[in-house]
């Protein structure tokens, strides 16, 4: 297996003190950062890292001033904002490439998400990757869509649970079961 590493919307405003933090956003940044600054990690556990962001430019419904927490939210990661920017203190000089999502709608999920216009999805095949380990924010939301769809795109998926957050407790468990019942493992 050649395994990437696929760090979902670890971005400011999904952080404390962002315009829809999530609790962990901060630990879960911070544990991120610590396997990344592994000097053995590209050598004995991934051959690619990368990212994706939350890139709004106008997403219409997504957006909302009376947000339901579910399909609608509050204004978050405006494309080219400290909100929208990978949460420190990751290094983002050891991230091989960055997938942006939801210019103009919504999109959960980082195969929606694009590097210089290839989607995440032909770019992982492109480079013999067949396996992805997911992590990032939020688990009941982006990092569920992502395994979902990687799933669907026939990658091996784990998820490394300790290194995602949710927007909602129980969701998240809810999320957890659905990625497991769907074929990803849980680590
Ligand atoms: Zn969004």
């Amino acid at each position: 297996m050649t395994t990437a590493l696929v760090i979902v919307d670890v971005q400011g405003d999904f952080c404390p003190g962002g315009s829809l933090a999530t609790a962990q956003g901060d630990e879960v940044a911070n544990k991120i950062a610590q396997l990344l600054a592994n000097p053995d990690i590209r050598s004995r556990f991934y051959s690619h890292i990368v990212a994706t962001q939350d890139w709004h430019i106008d997403p219409g419904e997504h957006f909302s001033a009376e947000p339901d927490f579910v399909d609608s939210w509050p204004v978050h990661c405006v494309a080219g904002t400290e909100g929208a920017a990978i949460r420190e203190p990751i290094n983002t000089a050891l991230i091989d490439a960055f997938f942006r999502k939801g210019e103009y709608s919504a999109a959960y999920s980082g195969f929606e998400g694009a590097a210089d216009g290839v989607g995440l999805g032909d770019w992982l095949r492109e480079r013999g990757v067949d396996a992805i380990d997911v992590c990032g924010i939020a688990i009941d939301h982006c990092v569920r869509a992502t395994v979902l769809d990687g799933l669907k795109g026939g990658f091996a998926v784990r998820v490394l649970r300790d290194m995602c957050s949710p927007v909602d407790a129980t969701r998240g468990e809810l999320a957890l079961a659905e990625m497991r019942d769907a074929g990803a493992e849980l680590a």
